[in-house]
């Protein structure tokens, strides 16, 4: 295993080369056209055959024998609508959008995996496809990618797995668990209908402002009072907005934030909830409401317990045991849920944090920066979790075709 490591360190300059590349030309979900083109090119360099465009940007990667077993490893490839903060010299050069998740590093590591697979493409004992995937951010771009048929096609995938850049664990050190890891979300979009006019008067108005505050207000008692306090659960209003005169009642108020539960069963309650009450309070108050929830919501990213227990034999034979952390889930989300769905798999959290460097700062921070010692980790981690996964499933004799 530990080989691997040392393989990866040799190539850290091209690995960082083309994270730094990618972090000044930042594209947010769906418009990663460039992004895709420098991974094109370089699989093109590599002599590894693709298929694109998938879900718009997606670039599908494979290397290996072609026939059964087979595992994925995914990378998504969008950034975020920041500005960035930080003094690195390679900052992004398009003007309100960063790389402040990582998503240019988790392209990086998965390029340089499939580099050292490719030199050692006779070896493997069956198929590695290289997911590189749009749209993580609210775009559900996993779920389109999934649609387009990339883990049906031949041969069809059996493990998949994906790293995450993790500020708030060290470097050299990787976080994980069984079961679920991360939450399901979803967006809310709530309208209240009220009747305006002069704010001196009134009782001759229905006002939304009023009604809109009550309902945030009420919101919050859905998960203090009606949810076992063991389970997980979050509902925010993150945005308001209504009217624009100091003396005007407006019309109407909008109102939008985020669900988060650890289950699909207790997103469905806080949906039905939500609508409910939101309704309840609206009618109340003589407003009428309007609850949608817009986009594609994400399922809880679930690790099936065999894939974590692979991932903390690979972390320990490539780290050392130690270095396997072992954390509570989180109410972040992450659309590689959507493949978990499908097929078995893990997500884990590879740590870039580095006091010393000033890497502390959260992803989506517009400071956000991390520990380029960790993406030959990364790169090493992918290969390595690739093969063992690889060697189990022939091992068991799954998928194998004669
Ligand atoms: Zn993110
Ligand atoms: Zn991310």
């Amino acid at each position: 295993m530990r080989q691997w490591l040392e393989q990866a360190q040799s190539i850290r300059e091209w690995i960082v080369d083309i994270r730094r590349d990618l972090h000044q030309y930042p594209e947010l979900g769906y418009q990663e056209y460039r992004t895709s083109q420098v991974i094109r090119d370089h699989l093109d360099e590599l002599g590894i055959p693709y298929r694109h465009p998938v879900a718009e940007t997606g670039v599908v990667a494979q290397v290996g024998t072609g026939r059964p077993p087979c595992v994925a490893l995914r990378a998504d490839m969008d950034a975020l609508p920041i500005q960035e903060e930080t003094d690195v010299p390679f900052r992004s050069r398009h003007e309100g959008k960063m790389h402040a998740c990582g998503h240019d590093a988790h392209v990086a590591m998965l390029l340089g995996a499939a580099r050292l697979l490719k030199a050692h493409e006779r070896a493997l004992p069956g198929t590695v496809r290289l997911v590189f995937q749009p749209a993580e951010e609210g775009g559900a771009g996993g779920d389109r990618m999934c649609a387009a048929g990339v883990l049906d096609d031949d041969p069809p995938v059996q493990r998949i797995f994906g790293l995450h850049v993790w500020p708030f664990a060290p470097t050299g050190t990787v976080v994980g668990r069984a079961g679920t890891f991360m939450a399901a979300a979803c967006e809310v979009d709530i309208r209240v209908q009220g009747h305006g006019g002069h704010a001196a008067m009134p009782h001759i108005t229905v006002d939304p402002v009023v009604t809109a505050a009550k309902i945030v207000t009420e919101l919050q008692t859905i998960v203090s009072r009606e949810l076992d306090p063991l389970a997980g659960g979050v509902v925010s209003i993150t945005g308001i907005r209504a009217g624009e005169a100091f003396n005007v009642i407006p019309p109407t108020a909008r109102m939008w934030g985020t669900l988060r539960s650890l289950t699909a069963e207790g997103m469905d309650f806080l949906k039905s909830r939500v609508e409910s009450m939101t309704t309840l309070v609206g009618e109340a108050n003589r407003c009428r409401v309007q609850v949608s929830y817009p986009g594609t919501g994400y399922p809880p990213t679930v690790n099936d317990p065999d894939c974590w227990r692979l991932a903390q034999e690979v972390i320990g034979e490539l780290l050392g045991e130690e270095r396997v952390l072992e954390v509570a889930p989180i109410m972040g989300a992450e659309d590689f849920a959507f493949y978990t769905r499908r097929v078995p798999g893990c997500f884990l959290g590879l740590g870039v944090r580095n006091e010393a460097q000033g890497a502390t700062y959260p992803v989506h921070h517009p400071r956000f920066t991390l520990d380029e010692d960790a993406l030959p980790i990364g790169a090493a981690l992918h290969v390595a979790l690739a093969l063992k996964a690889l060697a189990e499933l022939r091992a068991k004799g799954a998928g194998l075709d004669g």
